[in-house]
């Protein structure tokens, strides 16, 4: 986006934010970050289910509850599209770090008291008495200290909306990252593989079609049974280092369950996927593993592979079929071993 347009973007977000703020007062809703998102997203125009909920409700003389104004969040502006509440909560913090700053300057505070202070001008040319002008003074003694008062707290109080956005904002972050993770190995869980496998086939060139390698440690059963599954989990940590030192750029590895793992390469061939998965199974193949705690070695860990290149129209779960006949032929024909589709 250009600055220009970001400028745009900006102004229009304030305009919603000043059209959504006096009705959100009116109808006596708190300003609370999901609020703001619900009452900005209706005044924008952008949801209209959302409008004419709002509307009935208005319709209705219904009470703006907290149920009814966590449902409404929930239900049009929450689910209806995430990215579009975090821009919400960007443009917000914006605007409110920006509110709160020129409201000290020149903010409404300081018109209304120039206001006062004029009326008083005014009065003071016809008083003579000198408890009238003492008055005068007290009043506008304490116009200040109110003015200073009311500028001071709306400050405080747009500073404390935008840092509880940020807080939400980072929360939002941190949910959304854990719900694409594996928390044994930090690589991709199933369900990001899903969404990757998605927007790669989404984004192909004919001539660039993804590779997907599925791998799976080989007599793994074995070592739980051998060491202990505490053992076992740290040889699917390593299995996993493993395929992150050789995974880059555009390409994701994920562990797909239990001592499976994928990794997808976004416009591959599949001698480029081959020879991958030939590097990641040697270097597990080679590596010397010993237990922590009393040095005995583990013995030679391997691992086996498939590789499947997509195939025109070819449904996902299909292309994920493919790779893992391919693991499985890898399999019974001795392990150790990277076949291709
Ligand atoms: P193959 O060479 O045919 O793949 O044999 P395998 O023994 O590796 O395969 P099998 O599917 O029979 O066994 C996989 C084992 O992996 C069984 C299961 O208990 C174990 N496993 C699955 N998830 C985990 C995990 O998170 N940690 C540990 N330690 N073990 C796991
Ligand atoms: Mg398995
Ligand atoms: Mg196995």
């Amino acid at each position: 986006m250009s600055a220009a347009a970001q400028d745009m973007a900006g102004e229009t977000a304030a305009e919603y934010l000043r059209m959504a703020v006096p009705l959100m007062s009116k109808n006596g809703i708190p300003a609370t970050p999901e609020n703001y998102a619900t009452w900005y997203t209706h005044v924008s125009g952008e949801n209209e289910q959302l409008s004419a909920e709002i509307q009935r409700l208005l319709r209705d003389n219904a009470p703006f509850t907290t149920a009814i104004n966590n449902g409404l969040y929930r239900e049009y502006v929450a689910e209806h599209d995430l990215s579009n509440v975090d821009q919400i909560r960007t443009d917000l913090n914006k605007i409110l770090s920006e509110v709160g700053t020129t409201l000290s300057e020149a903010g409404d505070g300081a018109r209304s008291f120039e206001g006062t202070l004029g009326g008083i001008a005014q009065d003071f040319s016809g008083k003579e008495d000198l408890s009238d002008i003492r008055e005068l003074l007290s009043t506008l003694v304490e116009e200040t200290r109110q003015m200073q008062s009311a500028t001071s707290a709306m400050q405080n109080n747009f500073e404390e909306k935008s840092k509880e956005i940020d807080d939400l904002q980072e929360q939002l972050q941190r949910e959304r990252k854990r719900a694409i993770t594996d928390p044994l190995t930090g690589l991709y869980n199933r369900f990001a593989l899903i969404d990757k496998l998605n927007a790669a086939v989404g984004e192909m060139d004919e001539d660039e079609r993804p590779s997907l390698i599925m791998l799976d440690i080989d007599h793994f059963k074995a070592i739980n049974d051998t060491h202990g599954h505490l053992i076992g989990d740290r040889v699917i940590r390593f299995v996993a280092q493993v395929l992150q030192k050789n995974t880059k750029g555009k390409d994701t590895a994920a562990r797909y369950g239990g001592e499976e793992f994928t990794v997808l390469l976004p416009g591959t061939p599949s001698v480029g996927a081959k020879s991958v998965a030939e590097v990641i199974r040697k270097a597990v193949a080679n590596a010397q593993l010993v237990r922590a705690d009393n040095r005995q070695p583990l013995g030679k860990i391997t691992i086996s592979a498939g590789v499947a290149t997509y195939q025109d129209e070819e449904d996902i779960m299909e292309f994920i079929n493919r790779a893992d006949q391919a693991l499985y032929r890898s399999k019974n024909e001795g392990r150790n071993r990277t076949s291709v589709a």
